[in-house]
């Protein structure tokens, strides 16, 4: 496996790659990888021949009082866990090679981007869609893998190639989780043990959901009022929203015909935790 640290030698290396007519698949991350990242890297691995993952901690999607000096960092164990699991490169910048000294231009995905997370991070998704525009600039995949963990970023992104002609196939995959049914992420590690209890309460929410979804109910109002009491009922759960979306437009729905997605937002302590499930 190689690692980069630099555009030109990254773009060398697939310019190679791609003369011998292989395809590209490409796994964005920030690091701390765990089993969530890794199920899009053996992915792209099934389906791709050279499958490259970029590392990288990017501020410009971080909002003011967000985590990114604590954002956790640990390339060394993250580089193996790529060898492992079937990276042909690994892309690991600095944010002087990704910005430089000045950068002006940004990614404004709009609409889809107003609700759920859109709404209590302003410019978190500005960020998001500009720094993967650069990254698909950079890498030319021919197909690019996304956790539906974060469905709101995935739409956003296939929409964003969708609108700027970026000729590149947005893979969606499943939300993978612990044995309880925390959905993993690299920001589970702030969670103190007690902490780590209390934020099952926000799987147990989308259970209720799916059961209640299972039971005919049709009315979104209901399903939320019974989402927002399970997550209420853990002391020091806070709720940032809890909303039944369609799966497109990620628009509210105000009553439920066919699968909708309902997702959900906590904060535990300082951590905040999103999730969500097909109903
Ligand atoms: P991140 O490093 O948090 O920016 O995530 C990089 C990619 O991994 C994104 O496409 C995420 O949606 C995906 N991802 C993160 N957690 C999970 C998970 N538990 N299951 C599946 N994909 C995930």
């Amino acid at each position: 496996m190689y690692k980069y640290k630099t555009i030109k030698s990254l773009r060398n290396k697939i310019k190679d790659v791609k003369s011998k007519g292989k395809t590209v698949g490409f796994v964005p991350t920030m690091g701390a990888l765990h089993e969530g990242h890794l199920s899009l890297i053996r992915r792209a691995k099934k389906e791709t021949d050279f499958v490259v993952v970029s590392i990288f901690v990017n501020p410009i999607q971080f909002c003011p009082g967000e985590d990114l000096k604590k954002y956790p960092v640990n390339l060394n164990k993250d580089l193996k866990l790529c060898g492992l699991n079937g990276a042909d490169v690994v892309f690991c910048p600095d944010a002087k090679v990704m910005f430089g000294n000045n950068f002006f231009t940004y990614v404004d995905v709009r609409n889809i981007t107003e609700g759920l997370c859109g709404a209590s991070r302003p410019g978190h998704f500005r960020g998001v869609a500009t720094i993967v525009a650069k990254l698909f600039n950079i890498t030319a995949p021919d197909k690019a893998y996304f956790g539906r963990k974060d469905a709101q970023q995935a739409a956003v992104i296939r929409k964003m190639s969708e609108d700027l002609n970026i000729p590149v196939k947005i893979n969606v995959m499943p939300i993978v989780r612990e044995k309880d049914g925390l959905a993993m992420s690299s920001r589970n590690v702030y969670l103190s043990p007690e902490e780590r209890k209390k934020a099952l309460c926000l799987y147990g929410a989308l259970k209720t959901a799916k059961e209640f979804r299972a039971k005919g109910e049709a009315d979104p109002k209901n399903i939320i009022a019974a989402m927002r009491k399970i997550i209420l009922r853990e002391k020091g759960a806070e709720i940032e929203y809890v909303s039944i979306v369609d799966k497109e437009t990620l628009k509210s729905v105000k009553r439920i015909s066919g699968k909708v997605m309902a997702a959900a937002a906590v904060r535990i302590g300082a951590v905040r935790l999103i999730d969500n499930v097909i109903i």
